[in-house]
């Protein structure tokens, strides 16, 4: 159609790199969540909220590397950060300075923090905290929202993008994320229906004697950042401590809300969190942190009771930029940054109205989502209602429109 050939009319560049892709790599790239339909356009080099494409193109980039990029790409503080760290060597294999600063910046920070261990992505924070749980409690089962993403480890690929014909009309279902993966995974993953607490309830007390954690993102972002209600997840604090489960909020996304994340704003506080993205300031970074008997399962001074090893954890080049972005992040600029996304979600609406289109637009703060159809977005399903090609149809139109 007519998006799909303007768009190929003008990234020819794009379309051959992607061909020498994939005869190298699946489907020509490492990463799937930026592929769309007929192919993604190849960047060249990004400044501040532009990327631009390897034809040439400028595009005002939304996605910033998936959230990670708060103040925009390449940040004078934080490329400073990085090239002055660069030239006294990128990792040692003993503690640098800078691991301490971040860490305690983020105590500081972060209500539910109060020792935190630094790793290389958000899915190895995701998997330490679960690990964390189990063996704190002595019981391996985790409960997770059906639909919720938190990384790509296999405890947590359970019902995240699972299809409505794949899921119990009644009840939350445990589905495989992918073939092979240990039928385990759907007996020890136990699924709930996000903001529905009378569910929720029932299905925890049922599990709670295998049970070790409840895993949640306060503003879950498969769902379009939509914010859980203040209600649901008030209960579901009080429900996790009446039943001895440790209670784990994913922030990995949601962190760039606030100073203290998602968690100050809603005065809800988790006994753990896991982070990564802006805590990086654009390098891999991932982290967990929580309360200190927890994370002392981790201490290596005693010989740990739970092992947490890495090449490249807390590696100074990360740890940097990271402290570079956060010094930047004052309570001023969460004020401005979520003041926009406000501004940007109600022009939006405005828009869409003006066109006659029927859409949900979610989010919060800085983060938003858009989903064609005219029914409430509350959970999963209602997100897998949506109108699909549409959506295909906004990214493609959009690329061209910026280009
Ligand atoms: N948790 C959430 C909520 C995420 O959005 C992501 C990544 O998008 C992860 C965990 C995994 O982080 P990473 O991609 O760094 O492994």
């Amino acid at each position: 159609d007519s998006e799909v050939d303007r768009y190929t009319a003008s990234t020819p560049r794009s379309a051959e790199l992607q061909a020498e892709a994939e005869r190298y790599l699946p489907g020509g790239s490492s990463r799937g969540t930026a592929y769309f339909a007929p192919y993604p356009f190849f960047v060249e080099r990004a400044d501040g909220h532009h990327v631009v494409d390897v034809d040439g193109n400028r595009y005002l980039d939304f996605m910033l590397n998936a959230t990670t990029y708060v103040l925009g790409h390449s940040n004078d503080r934080v490329v400073e950060a990085v090239r002055e760290q660069a030239a006294n060597g990128l990792s040692y294999s003993t503690p640098h300075e800078s691991q301490v600063r971040l860490a305690q910046a983020l105590c500081e920070r972060v209500p539910s923090v109060e020792k935190v261990r630094f790793t290389n992505s958000g899915t190895e924070g995701t998997l330490n905290a679960i690990r964390a749980a189990r063996a704190y409690t002595g019981r391996h089962k985790i409960a997770k929202i059906e639909g919720g993403y938190h990384g790509n480890h296999e405890y947590v690929s359970v019902s995240v993008y699972a299809p409505l014909d794949a899921l119990d009309p009644e009840e939350p279902t445990s589905v495989a994320e992918w073939p092979g993966q240990p039928p385990s995974v759907v007996e020890d993953v136990i699924t709930l229906h996000y903001n529905d607490i009378e569910s929720t309830e029932r299905i925890l007390r049922e599990n709670a004697a295998e049970l070790s954690c409840v895993i949640i993102e306060p503003v879950l972002s498969n769902f379009g950042y939509l914010p859980a209600d203040g209600e649901y997840l008030a209960r579901l604090r009080e429900l996790t401590t009446e039943l001895g489960l440790i209670f784990i909020f994913d922030e990995v996304q949601s962190f760039r809300l606030s100073q203290g994340g998602a968690q100050e704003q809603m005065g809800v506080i988790p006994d753990m969190t896991t982070f990564g993205k802006v805590i990086g300031g654009g390098m891999p970074v991932g982290a967990w942190g929580g309360r200190a008997d927890l994370m002392d399962l981790f201490d290596p001074t005693d010989g740990p009771v739970v092992s947490h090893a890495g090449t490249f954890n807390a590696n100074p080049m990360t740890m940097v930029a990271g402290l570079a972005t956060l010094d930047q992040l004052t309570p001023e600029v969460y004020e401005r940054m979520n003041a926009l996304g406000d501004i940007l979600r109600a022009k939006l609406r405005a828009v869409f109205d003006e066109l006659d289109v029927a859409v949900q637009v979610t989010g919060i703060g800085s983060l938003f989502g858009i989903h064609f159809t005219e029914e409430r977005i509350v959970d999963h399903r209602s997100v897998l209602r949506a109108d699909r090609a549409m959506q295909q149809k906004l990214f493609t139109g959009y690329s061209m429109r910026a280009s």
